[in-house]
C-alpha cells in the first residue's frame, strides 16, 4: 500500500492541477460591476429584450436568444476554466454538437472515436448522414487508425476522452498533431466526463472543447445544457453566428444554476475522484467482479498517458459483473445508496446498464465490437460518504453473488486512502 502522505493527485504522478482554477470559477465573469446593482451573485436576466439607445444602438444586448446577461456570465466563467478566449452555451450537450456539426456542409467526412455518447453516435449516424456527411467511426485509441482514416473530405474529427462507457483513454496531442498535419480540419473534444478541472482539451492541441454541461459541470442533475470553447476568432465568430441562427440556447435560469455548479467544480471534482478511486480499488480485489475499468488505477492500460494530460480522474467506473445479465440485474436492483439512473456526473451516486439503457441505440453488432456485454455496469460516483458507497456495492454483489465475499478490510483500504489533491 503507498503511503497515504503520497495519496494526492499530484504526487501519483498526475499533471499539475490548472493554477488559479478555484479563484476564476468562483470569480470570472462575476464582477459586481457589470450590474447597475453591484450584485455579488449574477441576478437571472429573464428579459427576452433590451431597450436600445438609438435604432441598432444598444448596449450589448438586443433579444436574448443572441445575447443574454445571465448567459453572458456563465460563458465567460466557462471560458476561462477552459483556457479559452471564447465558449458558447447550448440548450442541450446534444445542441452543442448539433452546432459544431453545423460547421460542414454535405459531402464533408466526420470521424469519430467509436465508443462515443450514445446521442452523439445517433446523431453522427441516423442525421449526419440524412444531411449528406460521410460519418466514420475509428478507434482513436490507435493513432495510426486514426492517420489512416483521414482523407481529402474530413473536416472534423470528434473524440471523446474517456469513451463511454468502456473508459479508453485517447491521446488528444497525438491525435492533434496528426489532425493538423492536413488543413481546415478541426479537432473536437467532448470534454464532459473529465470537466474543465481535470483536462484542458484545447492545451493540448485541440481545436473545439465540448461539454454535456448536465454533467458534471453543472454537477447537481437540475439543468441539461451544452457547452463549447474554442479559441480561434474566426471559428468563434461562425460559432457565435449559429449559436443565434440555429437557436437551441440555454435558458437564463439554467444559466444561472450552471454557472452557480461551476464554484465548487474543483471540490466536487476532487471527492469524485477519492470515492471512485476507493471502490475501484476494492472492486478489483472483489471474486465476484470479473475485471474493473477506472483510468486511475495503474492496472488501466492508459493509466500513464491518463496521468500525462490530466489533472485527475472523475468518479466513472466500468466493471464486469461474475455472470450474466441475470447477475447485473440483481446487482441494479439491490442498490440502495446508488440509485438506478441513466446519466452521470451529479452529486448522487448512479447505476446503470448501458447494453439495455445509455447505449441502446447503440447497433448490437457494435456493442459486441466495443465490448459492451450484458455483465457491464456503470457507475457514476457521487460525492455520499466513501464507506457507505463501498458498503452499498458490497451488499449489491452479495445479493447478486451469495456464499462470495471480498476480502478487502474496508476500515484498512480507507485508512490509506488520506486524499491530499
Ligand atoms: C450526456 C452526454 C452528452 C449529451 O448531452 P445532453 O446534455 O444530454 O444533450 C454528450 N456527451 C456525453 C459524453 C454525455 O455524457
Amino acid at each position: 500500500m503507498e503511503n497515504p502522505e503520497r495519496i494526492g493527485c499530484v504526487a501519483r504522478g498526475y499533471l499539475e492541477p490548472f493554477r488559479h482554477f478555484a479563484t476564476e470559477a468562483i470569480h470570472s465573469g462575476q464582477e459586481p460591476e457589470q450590474w447597475n446593482s453591484l450584485a455579488l451573485v449574477p441576478p437571472i436576466s429573464l428579459s427576452t429584450t433590451f431597450k436600445q439607445h438609438s435604432p441598432g444602438e444598444h448596449s450589448g444586448f438586443e433579444y436574448s436568444r443572441s445575447g443574454n446577461p445571465t448567459r453572458n456570465c456563465l460563458e465567460k466563467a466557462v471560458a476561462t476554466l477552459d483556457g479559452a478566449k471564447y465558449c458558447m452555451a447550448y440548450a442541450s450537450g446534444l445542441a452543442a454538437t448539433l452546432n459544431v456539426v453545423h460547421l460542414l456542409k454535405a459531402g464533408d467526412q466526420i470521424i469519430s472515436t467509436s465508443d462515443v455518447y450514445g446521442g452523439t453516435n445517433r446523431y453522427f449516424r441516423r442525421i449526419a448522414t440524412e444531411m449528406g456527411m460521410k460519418v466514420s467511426f475509428v478507434d482513436c485509441t490507435n493513432l495510426k487508425c486514426l492517420e489512416a482514416a483521414i482523407t481529402p473530405e474530413t473536416k472534423l474529427v470528434w473524440l471523446e476522452t474517456p469513451t463511454n462507457p468502456t473508459l479508453s483513454v485517447i491521446d488528444i496531442r497525438g491525435c492533434a498533431d496528426i489532425v493538423h498535419k492536413h488543413k481546415d480540419v478541426l479537432l473536437a473534444v467532448d470534454n464532459t466526463f473529465m470537466s474543465a478541472y481535470f483536462q484542458r482539451p484545447l492545451a493540448l492541441g485541440a481545436d473545439i472543447c465540448m461539454y454535456s454541461a448536465t454533467k458534471y459541470m453543472n454537477g447537481h442533475s437540475d439543468v441539461i445544457m451544452g457547452l463549447v470553447s474554442v479559441n480561434c476568432d474566426k471559428l468563434s465568430e461562425r460559432l457565435k453566428f449559429l449559436q443565434n441562427a440555429l437557436g437551441a440556447v440555454p435558458s437564463p435560469f439554467d444559466c444561472y444554476l450552471c454557472n452557480r455548479g461551476l464554484k465548487t467544480l474543483p471540490l466536487r471534482m476532487k471527492q469524485h475522484f477519492h470515492n471512485a478511486l476507493a471502490i475501484a480499488m476494492f472492486l478489483e480485489k472483489d471474486p465476484r467482479v470479473d475485471k474493473v475499468v477506472f483510468p486511475g488505477l495503474p492496472s488501466h492500460p492508459q493509466y500513464e498517458l491518463t496521468k500525462r494530460q490530466c489533472t485527475g480522474v472523475p468518479g466513472m467506473i466500468t466493471f464486469y459483473i461474475k455472470g450474466n445479465l441475470e447477475h447485473a440485474k440483481i446487482f441494479l436492483k439491490s442498490v440502495k445508496v446508488f440509485a438506478l439512473a441513466e446519466s452521470l456526473g451529479g452529486y448522487e451516486s448512479l447505476a446503470e446498464h448501458p447494453a439495455i439503457m445509455t447505449h441502446a441505440s447503440v447497433p448490437e453488432e457494435d456493442r459486441v465490437l466495443l465490448k459492451i456485454s450484458d455483465s457491464l455496469i456503470r457507475l457514476s460516483v457521487g460525492l455520499e460518504e466513501t464507506e457507505d458507497l463501498i458498503g452499498d456495492v458490497d451488499q449489491a454483489l452479495r445479493a447478486a453473488h451469495p456464499g462470495l465475499e471480498n476480502p478487502t478490510k474496508v476500515e484498512d483500504l480507507l485508512k490509506h486512502m488520506k486524499f491530499n489533491c
